[in-house]
């Protein structure tokens, strides 16, 4: 990767990153209002008194939400903390109407936790994370629709995030790559975020500071605004850079908030970087204290799913899948179930995964699908590989056959049958095309028994071509090795 050799180049600068992420819960309602905390909708149709910030108007906590934190604490190896609160942290923005956001700032719900990220060269490291608390989402300003007014959208307006942040654990943009994939796939395990990147339901910052090897941690920037894991890496690469030149010509990082520039593929400087004093934080006094009851933590955590952790080791140890392999499978829910859909008794679970890694996911990856748009689901998958394991047909002709539901979307029973592939098995037929075979070739036949052994190979060649390669491989090596030791 260019950043790697451009930070060997300078003298052994080291990269130190540590994330915040906001993720939108999944709920019905808003954090502290009744209304629809759903994506889209009719522009300022999701707006009720509350998030308006009209006078008088009172915040009611969700529950549905505290349930939420409490699950993705768990998922995150966390402490939940029984007691946490709300503070207002104050500042003016036109789509913030209350004048101030409701967070948690001394008393976070999430406490100290731990994250495994699975790197490309199949390590696992772990990332501790610092905290995650609650906090409402501001509005939108539109400032694109008018050249003398910006308008302004309420409609995210309180809807309810978990800011989790991570300590400063990463130290590659790779790094930082597989911890966002990593806490999106647990946070859509628990059904606590759908994890949409684009639509800014996950959101992440990236802070980050350049040091030479053994030094100090050196002065961070923080990078916002990107939608996507390769504008995180992009992001990562070039705000490494400069702070490197920076750095190099004796200059100093300035701790500044700077914003991605996707179309320059820069960072630029946004605001200078405020301190939480600034935002004279004090505790909400419209929201009593959260207490939460050792017993509801007990009843979130009886109904969580298998988490992709304890799943990706359950496949090493079940299916006796590589670490890496299983962590492909167990990359997204749906996957996991696609795989697990495909085994059956007589399917090898390592020859399933390679087909499912390789040539369906590898098939789609082609085509830009995602699985759920797959024309060859689990079920059709698994009787495909029936076929091949009761020997109907050949690993090559499987190929075939798969590209061809691929394209299709048939069955393999029919294209087995329309495209005439079904293995030739019967010892007498394939007996018999042998027996031609050899008439044919008396030359061939009269070098291989004079000590030509390589012909062997010519052999089984010409009963391949006869059969269209239907013939059973093994059945034909065995009968020829019969026949040609016979008469
Ligand atoms: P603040 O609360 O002022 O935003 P924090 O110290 O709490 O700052 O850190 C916010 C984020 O920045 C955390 O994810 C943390 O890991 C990361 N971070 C802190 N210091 C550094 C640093 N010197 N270099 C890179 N990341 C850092
Ligand atoms: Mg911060």
């Amino acid at each position: 990767m260019a950043t790697a050799s451009l930070v060997a180049q300078n003298n052994d600068w080291e990269m130190v990153i540590g994330l915040e992420i906001h993720a939108q819960l999944i709920t019905q309602t808003k954090l502290f209002s009744g209304a629809s905390a759903s994506y889209g909708g009719e522009v300022n149709s999701h707006v009720n008194f509350v998030d308006a910030g009209m006078p008088g108007m009172l915040p009611v906590l969700n529950q549905a939400c505290i349930d939420q934190a409490i699950r993705v604490g768990l998922g995150l190896n966390a402490e939940i903390n029984t007691y946490s609160r709300f503070d207002r942290k104050n500042y003016f923005y036109p789509d913030l109407p209350q004048g101030y956001q409701i967070s948690q700032f001394t008393y976070p719900i999430i406490g100290p936790g731990a994250v495994m990220i699975d790197l490309p060269d199949g390590q696992s490291r772990e990332v501790r994370i610092r905290r995650a608390h609650l906090e409402q989402d501001a509005g939108k300003s539109i400032h694109d629709q008018h050249d003398r007014y910006s308008f302004v959208d309420l409609n995210r307006c309180g809807v309810p995030l978990l800011e989790i942040v991570s300590e400063p654990d990463l130290f590659s943009a790779q790094q930082a790559a597989a911890l966002v994939q990593k806490l999106r796939s647990i946070l859509r395990y628990l059904d606590a975020c759908d994890g949409n990147m684009e639509q800014g339901s996950l959101r992440c910052d990236v802070n980050l500071s350049m040091r030479r090897a053994g030094e100090e941690m050196g002065t961070r920037t923080e990078t916002k605004n990107m939608n996507s894991i390769r504008q995180i890496v992009a992001a990562i690469e070039h705000e490494s850079r400069r702070q490197i030149a920076l750095l190099e010509n004796g200059e100093a990082v300035i701790q500044e908030t700077r914003l991605w520039d996707a179309a320059r593929g820069e960072t630029r400087s946004m605001r200078s970087k405020e301190d939480a004093h600034d935002y004279r934080y004090f505790p909400d006094p419209d929201l009593l204290a959260v207490r939460i009851k050792p017993a509801r933590i007990d009843a979130v955590r009886a109904e969580l799913p298998e988490l992709p952790d304890a799943k990706q080791q359950r496949f090493c140890d079940a299916f006796g899948l590589s670490s890496y392999d299983a962590a492909v499978l167990v990359a997204s829910r749906e996957r996991a179930v696609f795989y697990e859909s495909v085994l059956a008794e007589g399917i090898d679970p390592k020859l399933a995964a390679n087909w499912v890694i390789t040539e369906l996911l590898g098939a789609l990856n082609k085509q830009e699908r995602p699985l759920s748009e797959s024309p060859v689901d689990a079920l059709m998958l698994r009787e495909l590989l029936e076929f091949l394991a009761k020997g109907v047909i050949s690993g090559r002709m499987a190929k075939d056959v798969f590209a061809q539901m691929m394209s299709s979307g048939k069955p393999a029973k029919t294209l087995i049958k329309e495209l005439g592939l079904e293995q030739l098995n019967d010892r007498d037929e394939i007996t018999a095309v042998i027996g031609q075979v050899l008439q044919a070739h008396r030359e061939q036949l009269a070098a291989y028994r004079g000590g030509k052994d390589k012909l062997f190979g010519f052999f089984v060649g010409q009963v391949m071509k006869q059969t269209q390669g239907r013939a059973n491989p093994g059945l034909v090596n065995e009968v020829l090795k019969e026949k040609l030791k016979g008469h």
